[in-house]
């Protein structure tokens, strides 16, 4: 059997027999990753550093599960449960007066499988036989934020929103060149200066005057391996349009399904896949860059939850709306103090400003402010003024 388990999890082991609980321990994890299951103290420090852990749990009551599974959801950590379940067969050739204990506790382990898929821990992996246990593979796979390996140089570049002809001027200021033609990947080559790959930090479309071209544009640097982006809220809700969920048609999502209304089926369901395959946060350049479409605090970094989701699509919010009837938002970057750089967007502002090591890069091209680029490592800002104001914005920002 082959188990699959994020870099960053905690493992929690459950089982009957301690020989083959140490077996399988070994066989797979490191002694300086193994922490006592009742120093939830070292679990916590280890799981704020986001460290792979492993605890033998051997009381399989619910309650230290529950205090497990709080601190993987404070941490933004999966728990992964091993359950070392053998059968009766092989536990009949155990000692008599242990037999009956054994007997019990696996009774209990069949009751915790079925319990705690409904108590946070939703990978659980049982294994029912010393051959299972011998045969095991465990694979630690990245988790998809994790680009630490992508050292750049990369030309980062805010909220598009549909506005192709910005882009464009944009991509040649940068010193792309863009070739159109039939043979090339939607319609268009796009050669980025040597060795330079550009970011997207989301919302390609809505409200802008031709989504998409810039979608054509985009997904042929993607395909090509020059571009990759973080996926904003709006192109979440255009992908559950284009998979069939009941959305509002609002906000510029109108527009956008009106202009990909005219375009051939194929294209809009490579759309559909390439909107699908986003990916909410990266961490590059071993650590020292974060990009998020509405940004993101230190503590969920590199790590993956349902909360994470939402800060990166939506930023920090209150849950209220404003005087304009917009949500309202929270400065997260005024108490932010990692040491790798945020770039992100989501918020229209005047201008691009390092805040704390954090830049937001929308400066309302579509609302008839700028479309800005972030050229990385350099810290040079490029930018085009928008043709037109194509939407006005509720809230103002060229204050
Ligand atoms: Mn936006």
């Amino acid at each position: 059997m082959q188990m699959d388990v994020p870099e960053f999890a905690l493992v929690i082991i459950v089982g009957a027999n301690t020989t083959m609980r140490t077996n399988f321990i070994n066989k797979h994890f490191s002694n300086s990753e193994i922490v006592d299951s009742s120093d939830l103290k070292a679990i916590e420090k280890r799981l704020k550093d986001r460290l792979f852990t492993v605890v033998v749990q051997e009381d399989i009551q619910p309650k230290p599960f529950q205090k497990l599974a709080r601190l993987t959801k404070k941490y933004h950590c999966k728990p992964v449960a091993f359950v070392i379940n053998l059968e009766e067969t092989t536990l009949i050739s155990h000692a008599n007066e242990a037999f009956h204990q054994i007997k019990k506790q696996a009774n209990q382990v069949k009751t915790f499988t079925k319990n705690h898929r409904y108590n946070g821990i939703r990978k659980i992996y049982e294994l029912k036989s010393i051959n299972e246990i011998n045969s095991s593979t465990l694979y630690r796979y990245q988790l998809l934020c994790n680009k630490q390996d992508e050292i750049g140089p990369f030309d980062i570049i805010g909220d598009v929103h549909g506005c192709a002809e910005e882009l464009e001027e944009l991509l040649i200021k940068l010193g792309y060149k863009i070739e159109t033609g039939k043979n090339s990947h939607f319609g268009y080559k796009i050669t980025p200066p040597k060795g330079r790959k550009a970011i997207f930090v989301g919302d390609l479309t809505d409200r802008g005057p031709n989504s998409p071209k810039v979608l054509r544009m985009v997904m042929s640097m993607a395909q090509e391996k020059k571009a990759f982006g973080v996926r904003g809220n709006h192109d979440d809700k255009l992908y559950r349009k284009l998979i069939g969920k009941n959305v509002k048609l609002e906000h510029g999502l109108e527009e956008t399904v009106e202009q990909l209304d005219k375009e051939p089926v194929e294209f809009v369901e490579k759309v559909r896949d390439f909107l699908g395959k986003l990916v909410n946060h990266y961490v590059l350049d071993r650590g020292n860059l974060v990009i998020a479409h509405g940004g993101l605090k230190e503590d969920m970094h590199g790590r993956a939850s349902g909360k994470v989701d939402s800060f990166c699509l939506y930023g920090d919010t209150t849950g209220k709306t404003d005087e304009f009837g917009l949500v309202e938002r929270l400065n997260w970057a005024a108490g932010y103090k990692g040491e790798a750089a945020v770039v992100y967007g989501h918020t229209p502002q005047k201008e691009p400003i390092w805040q704390n090591n954090t830049m937001n890069i929308d400066t309302g091209c579509v609302f008839g402010g700028w479309l800005t680029a972030l050229r990385y490592p350099e810290r040079e800002i490029v930018q085009v003024k928008a043709l037109e104001e194509y939407c006005e914005y509720r809230r103002p920002f060229y204050k």
